[in-house]
């Protein structure tokens, strides 16, 4: 696992949030993710989303293994105590970015969930509120390309 620092997003100007006041990932953000979730290959990173000045910044935190991850309630205690904690990142080394039912059934009500798959290449970034999934970011093999 790389050090908190090499995760964390480069300050981008004024802050990053979607229409309805949900903050959004930077795109260097998701672009040390994808690293992230290739040195970690092939088994799964995972960690907590964070919102800070506005913005989301992804830390490692849990235990990834091959075709799961564990991120138990003492790895959220210290975002959950500070109210920085929105959600949830991992990655699926072997397949694509959408939320499995594991993956859905491991989410709070507003939690922040993102998805970085591997295969194909891509990234997904999903509101969730009344049992369903609203996605705010998308990123396909395009955008992350160059990463
Ligand atoms: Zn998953």
């Amino acid at each position: 696992m790389r050090r908190q620092e090499e995760l964390e997003p480069k300050r981008q100007g004024p802050k990053r949030q979607g229409q309805d006041g949900q903050p959004l990932l930077s795109s260097s953000a998701i672009t040390a993710l994808v690293a992230e979730a290739r040195a970690s290959s092939p088994r799964e990173a995972c960690g907590v989303l964070i919102e800070r000045e506005g913005a989301l910044v992804a830390l490692p935190r849990g235990r990834g293994q091959r075709a799961a991850f564990e991120i138990d309630a003492r790895d959220l205690l210290p975002e959950a105590l500070d109210g920085s904690l929105r959600g949830i990142w991992h990655t699926h080394p072997e397949g694509p970015a959408v939320l499995s039912p594991a993956d859905a059934e491991g989410l709070w009500e507003e939690a922040l969930a993102l998805v970085i798959g591997l295969r194909p290449l891509g990234a997904l970034l999903v509101h969730w509120h009344g049992g369903v999934g609203r996605v705010l970011q998308r990123w396909g093999p395009d955008d992350l390309a160059q990463s």
